[in-house]
C-alpha cells in the first residue's frame, strides 16, 4: 500500500504539483561534504601515511602497471590493433584507479613529473579509444565483434573507473582530454543501451556512481538519467552472465528490482558500489524508492553481516555473503575494497540523513578493515582481511586481480573528504584528523583548523576563523564508542544537547573561537551478537575507533591458550618505537599477560599467528 502512495506522489512531483511534494519524505542531501581539496591534513597519524602513499604506494602501482604486468602495454597494443591482451579482462580498471589516486595526490602535493606521467597515460588511453567511443583493451585485442555480448565481462565497470579517474583528473588539473574520452564512451554506451534500445545489466556495479560524477561536472542530465535507468534494469531477468557456473543472479544483485532489496546478498564490493549509486541517484532524483531499500539494506549489513573491523563479505567462494550472522574469523574474506566501499556508502547515507551512526560505521571500516589492507611501509597489500591467522596470511606486493592495491591507492589521498560537512546554518565535524581547512561558501570562505591526538587519545581542539554569518551551529560527532566526553568553548565548560549522535553547539560564533572536546577512550571489552556462533565464549578488545588483535610475536609463550576473564586488568601505553608508534594494550589475568596491538598494524613484523576474538573464561 505504501508503495502505491509513493508512486502517486512521485508522479505528481514530476508534474510540479508542489503541495503534494512537501508531503513526501523525498531524499535530500542534508549535509554537503567538504571536498578534500579544501582540507590540508597535518596529523601525526595520517600525514606519514599520506607521505608514504606518494613515495611508496604510487610508485608500486606505476611500476606494476608499466613494467611488471602488461596493463599499460594492453593500451599500447589496443591503439595499434596488434599484439595480445595480457592479464584479466578487467585489468584496465586498475590503471584507471591508480590514475585517480595520482589525481588526488596531485591535489595534495603538486608534482610536475607525476602529472607528466599521468598525461602520458591519458594519451595512451585516448589512442586506444575506438572511433565510435568504445574503449576496452580486452575486447579491442580479442575481438570487437564480441563486445557487449557478456554482461559479466565488466565493460561498464572499467568505463566507470575511467570516468571516476577522468573527473578526478579534470578537477585536479583542469585538463579535459580524459574527460572527453569518458564523455565519448558514455555517449557510446547510451547510443547502444537505454529506453527503446538494448537492455543491459552490468555484472559489476560501478558505472552508476561514475555517471553521477560525470553528471556533476558536465551538468548534463542525460548521464544521471542513464544511471537511474541502469539501476532499474536490475531484477527483471535481463542480466545474462554464464561465465561463473553455479552462481545465481543474486551474486550480481540481479534477482529482484533494486528498490525491493531488503537484504544484502552476493558479491560484497558490487553491493557497496550499487548502494552508492542508489544513494546518489536517490538524492538527485528525489526518489524515495531507493532510500527505503537502502535503510533496510543498512540494517541488514550492519546488524547481521558486518565484522567488528567494519569488514564485510564472509565467504571467499562468492567474495561475499552467506547467511545472516555467519562471520567466521579464520576464513573471513573481508576484501579491502569492500571496507573502502563501506566508507563510500556510509558517507552518502550520512549526507542524506544527518545521522552520525553512519559515520560510526565509516570510521570502523576506515581505521580497521580498510587500513589493514596496506602495510606500514605502504608497499604491500592485503586483498583478504581475516580476523584470525595461523601464520600463513601475508600482504603481497601486488595481485593478479589487483583491485585492492589500486583501491587503497585512490582512497588514502582522499580521506580529507570524510572530515567536514556543511549545511545552511551549521558546520558538521565527522572525523577527528588534524587539518587546516578553508571552507568555500559562495564568494566567502571560513577557516577551520583542528589539532588532535586521535586515534591514540580523544583530545580535539577546533579553532574557527572568518566565521560565516550564517553559521549558527557547530555539530560535532560523538563517536558511538564513546561513553563520556567533555566540551569547552573558549575555556568554559559547556554541555551541548545531542541530536542523532552529534553534539549541537549553538553560539554566536566568531573568529578566534576555540572549541575543545575530550573523548574519553578507555579499553573496551566487546562481545559479539550471540547469534554469531563463531564468537560465542569470546571477547574482542577495542579502544576508541581501533579494534585490537594479539599477534604471536608479542605472545609467544602460550598464544593458543591465553584467555581473558572478568578479572582481567587492562592498561594501555603509547610505544613510539613499535609499528611506527602505536598505543599497545596489556591484559593481565593473574600471572598471564596478553599483549595487544591495533588490528590494522598486524603482519608488519615476523610472520606468526594472529587473532581478534579471544577466549573468555569465568
Ligand atoms: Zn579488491
Amino acid at each position: 500500500m505504501k508503495q502505491i502512495v509513493f508512486i502517486t506522489v512521485a508522479a505528481m512531483t514530476a508534474c510540479s504539483f508542489m503541495p503534494l511534494q512537501s508531503q513526501t519524505t523525498a531524499p535530500v542531501r542534508k549535509i554537503e561534504q567538504v571536498d578534500f581539496s579544501h582540507v590540508k591534513i597535518h596529523d601525526s597519524f595520517w600525514s606519514p601515511r599520506l607521505d608514504r602513499h606518494t613515495t611508496a604506494t604510487l610508485p608500486v602501482c606505476i611500476d606494476q602497471i608499466e613494467n611488471k604486468t602488461g596493463r599499460m602495454r594492453n593500451f599500447e597494443n589496443a591503439a595499434k590493433h596488434e599484439g595480445k591482451h595480457s592479464g584479466i579482462y578487467f585489468d584496465d580498471s586498475d590503471v584507471y584507479k591508480a590514475l585517480e589516486g595520482i589525481a588526488y595526490s596531485l591535489v595534495n602535493h603538486p608534482d610536475a613529473a607525476l602529472e607528466k606521467k599521468a598525461d602520458e597515460w591519458i594519451d595512451k588511453f585516448a589512442a586506444a579509444q575506438q572511433p565510435d567511443g568504445y574503449i576496452n583493451t580486452y575486447f579491442t585485442l580479442t575481438g570487437l565483434d564480441q563486445r557487449w555480448t557478456d554482461m559479466g565481462k565488466h565493460e561498464m565497470y572499467c568505463a566507470g573507473h575511467m570516468i571516476e579517474a577522468g573527473v578526478a583528473y579534470y578537477k585536479a588539473t583542469g585538463k579535459r582530454k580524459l574527460l572527453d574520452v569518458c564523455i565519448r564512451m558514455a555517449d557510446h554506451m547510451m547510443n547502444t543501451f537505454g529506453p527503446g534500445k538494448r537492455h543491459w545489466v552490468p555484472g559489476h556495479e560501478e558505472i552508476e556512481l561514475a555517471l553521477v560524477k560525470l553528471y556533476g561536472v558536465t551538468n548534463n542530465q542525460k548521464y544521471l538519467d542513464f544511471a537511474d535507468w541502469l539501476l532499474n534494469e536490475r531484477g527483471h531477468g535481463y542480466g545474462k552472465m554464464g561465465y561463473i557456473p553455479g552462481f545465481t543472479s543474486a551474486y550480481y544483485q540481479d534477482s529482484i528490482p533494486v528498490k525491493q532489496l531488503n537484504s544484502i546478498s552476493g558479491h560484497a564490493v558490487r553491493s557497496m558500489y550499487l548502494y552508492c549509486g542508489m544513494s546518489d541517484v536517490a538524492v538527485l532524483k528525489k526518489d524515495e524508492g531507493y532510500t527505503k531499500a537502502l535503510d533496510k539494506l543498512w540494517d541488514d549489513v550492519v546488524y547481521r553481516n558486518m565484522y567488528i573491523t567494519g569488514g564485510i563479505g564472509s565467504s571467499g567462494d562468492n567474495e561475499g555473503f552467506t547467511v545472516d550472522y555467519d562471520l567466521p574469523n579464520l576464513e573471513a574474506y573481508c576484501e579491502t575494497c569492500a571496507s573502502v566501499g563501506m566508507v563510500l556508502w556510509n558517507q552518502r547515507m550520512n549526507e542524506m540523513t544527518g545521522d552520525a551512526k553512519y559515520v560510526d560505521v565509516l570510521e570502523r571500516s576506515m581505521y580497521n578493515g580498510a587500513l589493514a589492507g596496506i602495510s606500514l611501509a605502504g608497499d604491500r597489500f592485503f586483498y583478504v582481511n581475516p580476523l584470525e591467522s595461523k601464520g600463513d596470511h601475508h600482504r603481497e606486493a601486488w595481485y593478479g586481480c589487483a583491485c585492492c592495491p589500486s583501491q587503497i591507492s585512490r582512497f588514502l589521498p582522499s580521506i580529507g573528504n570524510y572530515i567536514y560537512g556543511t549545511s545552511s546554518n551549521a558546520l558538521w565535524v565527522n572525523l577527528y584528523i588534524g587539518n587546516k581547512t578553508e571552507i568555500p561558501a559562495g564568494s566567502a570562505k571560513m577557516n577551520v583548523s583542528m589539532e588532535t591526538g586521535y586515534p591514540w587519545n580523544g583530545n580535539v581542539k577546533l579553532s574557527l576563523d572568518n566565521v560565516l554569518p550564517t553559521m549558527k551551529e557547530l555539530r560535532m560527532r560523538i563517536p558511538g564508542w564513546c561513553k563520556s566526553y567533555q566540551f569547552k568553548v573558549n575555556g568554559k565548560s559547556v554541555k551541548p544537547s545531542i541530536e542523532k549522535g552529534y553534539a549541537v553547539l549553538k553560539n554566536r560564533w566568531k573568529s578566534g573561537d576555540v572549541i575543545e572536546l575530550n573523548l574519553n577512550m578507555p579499553v573496551e571489552v566487546v562481545a559479539a551478537d550471540p547469534h554469531v556462533k563463531q564468537d560465542l565464549g569470546k571477547r574482542a578488545i577495542q579502544r576508541g575507533p581501533l579494534v585490537y588483535c594479539m599477534e604471536e610475536t608479542d605472545n609467544k609463550s602460550a598464544f593458543d591458550s591465553m584467555t581473558l576473564s572478568p578479572a582481567t586488568k587492562f592498561t594501555s601505553a603509547f610505544n613510539p618505537s613499535l609499528l611506527d608508534g602505536v598505543e599497545t594494550i596489556k591484559a593481565v589475568t593473574g600471572a598471564e599477560t596478553i599483549n595487544f596491538i591495533p588490528y590494522y598494524a598486524w603482519d608488519n613484523r615476523e610472520a606468526g599467528k594472529m587473532k581478534v576474538w579471544i577466549d573468555y573464561g569465568k
